[in-house]
């Protein structure tokens, strides 16, 4: 049986339903979360990456949209844990928070409603492809700005952004879309953010390109800084810098780390995975399934 979390209870997930009416339903008016926990078969142990830290951004988040879901970090990392535990996976599985308005009451507002709380796991593999390189386009949707839909926070509403870039991406043939600023510059992908690399250096949108403020990102500034002593600058990037980096790739909890190779039917670099980008994945992904020890303190383990 599989389990998930709902008004403060576990229930069998077929059972965990709310109403047509729900206000989170018809208005995107939640906040929801992304986070992976990895399958380590030698150890048969389950590492949750980055739990405190995802629900400490959800904490934050929530504090924009006025949500408040009454438990602190610690106590949603329980649940998330709890709730893994009861569903027992021993497979690569990504977790599902979603704090949303609980009430049926009609119109778009945050003020005079309860919120709700509740969360699901469902086994996931790559969510994009991280070893033959991903060919993308710029998006002719700009990203939504920090005065409409924050895209700081994981906003349900806001994903509609994110849908209609990665949807005109694919069906131009491209495996993920490029979102520029309404001021021009390049923001994030539909899930994931950018790096850029240059001269041997890093370079990514500062937080003030309407991106989420990614923990794969700041994952990958720290590890890059202390294990390959490649420091990251943070700043605006036109779309044409682009085009003529060495390498590139994209990067969050669901596409983890995933080269470019190719934009808008341009050769990125010399078309293939570049050396850096390759040592920053191997190094990732070490760090996430556990083989890094002075990573340890990143990992939750389940069991
Ligand atoms: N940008 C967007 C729009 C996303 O949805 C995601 C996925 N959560 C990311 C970036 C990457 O964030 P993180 O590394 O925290 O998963």
């Amino acid at each position: 049986m599989t389990y998930a979390y709902l008004k403060g209870q576990f229930v069998p997930v077929d059972q965990a339903k709310i109403s047509i009416q729900n206000n989170t339903f018809q208005y995107g008016t939640g906040i929801f979360e992304g986070i992976r926990a990895y399958w380590n078969p030698q150890g048969r142990q389950l590492y949750v990456f980055r739990l405190v830290e995802h629900f400490c951004r959800m904490l934050r988040n929530c504090r924009v949209l006025k949500l408040n879901i009454g438990k602190d970090e610690k106590e949603l990392s329980e649940i998330a844990t709890e709730l893994l535990r009861k569903n027992h996976p021993e497979t690569d599985t990504y977790i599902r928070p979603i704090a949303y308005v609980d009430s049926d009451g009609l119109g778009p507002k945050f003020v005079g409603y309860p919120t709700g709380f509740a969360m699901y796991t469902i086994p996931l593999g790559d969510y994009i492809d991280v070893s033959s390189g991903i060919k993308v386009g710029f998006s002719s949707w700009r990203r939504i700005n920090d005065n409409t839909i924050p895209a700081r926070c994981k906003v349900t509403g806001g994903y509609v952004n994110s849908a209609l870039a990665k949807t005109e991406a694919l069906e131009h043939g491209y495996d993920e879309a490029i979102f520029l600023t309404e001021n021009g510059f390049i923001s994030e992908g539909s899930a994931e953010n950018i790096f850029l690399i240059r001269g041997g250096k890093l370079i990514t949108p500062a937080l003030s390109e309407d991106i989420l403020e990614g923990i794969t990102r700041e994952t990958i500034i720290e590890l890059a800084r202390e294990e390959l002593g490649i420091e990251t600058v943070e700043r605006p990037i036109g779309r044409t810098e682009l085009y003529v980096a060495d390498e590139a790739f994209l990067c969050g909890t669901g596409a983890q780390v995933s080269p470019m190779i190719e934009v808008d039917k341009r050769p990125l670099g010399n078309g293939r995975i570049g050396p850096i980008t390759a040592k920053i994945q191997a190094l990732y992904f070490d760090v996430v399934k556990g083989k890094q020890k002075k990573y340890s303190h990143w990992l939750a383990p389940v069991y």
